[in-house]
């Protein structure tokens, strides 16, 4: 059973990256305005998480590590319209099972927290704690009982950048929530919380990049498109770089990217690359985000028509700038 528990857990968990995506969909989902994120080599040796969200109570957390437990799912019909990022309880089992994980947590309105220490599966200790409300999750050692995947994992500098890329991502799709990400005790992602997407671009891609793009809003009768795309003339680079959000979640899709290159090369001459952020809004039963268990690459029910829509969006806007 640990055994499984272990290979399992290999499916969700591919690397440091995919522990922070999971931790922080958490405290997205626990309604944390806050998420600090600090790690280590790449995320290998730890990764502490802190959020100012609900926190959990002692059952709960007792509850947040066995596998299929989730607070979030209560009817299986739930399936095709749930709107929290995890839903499949599946994120803390995977972690908890190949790591070695310390666990504090408190309620607002409880006095005392809980803590928790589970290496390998295994809960070495639960305890009254004291903490501020909210969570913080500390990952150390990952894949240190499975060294086989262990070997997989690439350089530090490698795995920071696909930690940080996750965190853009997240940040982007949610610029209403604090982000801080740290490596080594350095800061490398700072995004205070607000309403306006534009001061994130400015915070995320710098203000250079911010300033080149334009404003796009796209509607039809089913779906809503917004976000920003850079002018040719600011093109820098050598790949385009598109970050796509489905209901504020971060996804690919292959439809998407390939309207965003159509609509924008109807008018710009090759060579170019564009930055893009796109937020597409649409019914949650039209989204099918469970064709992967890291839940990235997602399908539409109407795909042809969300490309279309993202390819009028992109020419629109190249056009109402003269192009
Ligand atoms: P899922 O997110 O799919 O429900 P997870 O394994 O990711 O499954 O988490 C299990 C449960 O642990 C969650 O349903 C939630 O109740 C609790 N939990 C995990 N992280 C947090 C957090 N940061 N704040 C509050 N509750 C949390
Ligand atoms: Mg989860």
């Amino acid at each position: 059973r640990d055994t499984i528990n272990k290979i399992a857990a290999g499916e969700v968990i591919e690397r440091p990256a995919s522990v922070v995506k999971e931790l922080v969909d958490n405290s997205i989902d626990a309604g944390a305005t806050e998420i600090r994120i600090e790690v280590e080599t790449g995320g290998k040796h730890s990764i502490l998480i802190r959020d100012n969200g609900c926190g959990m109570s002692r059952a709960d957390a007792l509850l947040s590590y066995k596998k299929h437990a989730t607070s979030k799912l209560t009817r299986i019909e739930d399936l095709d319209t749930v709107s929290t990022m995890g839903f499949r309880g599946e994120a803390l089992a995977s972690i908890t099972a190949i790591s070695k994980v310390e666990i504090l947590t408190r309620p607002k309105e409880e006095i005392t927290g809980t803590k928790m220490v589970i290496h390998g599966g295994k809960v070495l200790e639960t305890s009254d704690a004291g903490t501020a409300p909210g969570t913080s999750i500390h990952v150390k050692d990952l894949f240190y009982n499975t060294p086989a995947r262990r070997k997989y994992l690439k350089s530090d500098r490698n795995e920071l950048a696909h930690i940080t890329d996750t965190i853009m991502r997240l940040a982007l799709a949610n610029p209403g929530i604090s982000f801080t990400l740290l490596s080594e005790g350095k800061q490398i992602i700072r995004n205070t919380g607000s309403n306006d997407l534009f001061k994130s671009l400015v915070n995320l891609l710098g203000p250079d990049t911010a300033r080149s793009m334009m404003p796009l809003e796209y509607r039809t009768e089913d779906f809503e498109i917004r976000g920003y795309i850079s002018k040719p003339e600011a093109h820098r680079g050598g790949s385009d770089q598109l970050y796509v959000f489905v209901n504020t979640r971060p996804v690919t899709s292959r439809t998407i990217s390939t309207a965003v290159r159509e609509g924008y090369y109807t008018k710009v001459p090759k060579g170019r690359y564009p930055v893009a952020v796109l937020a597409l809004t649409l019914d949650p039963g039209e989204v099918d985000v469970n064709v992967h268990p890291r839940k990235a690459e997602v399908r539409f029910s109407q795909e042809k028509e969300v490309g279309n829509a993202v390819v009028r969006a992109v020419e629109k806007v190249l056009s109402e700038h003269g192009l």
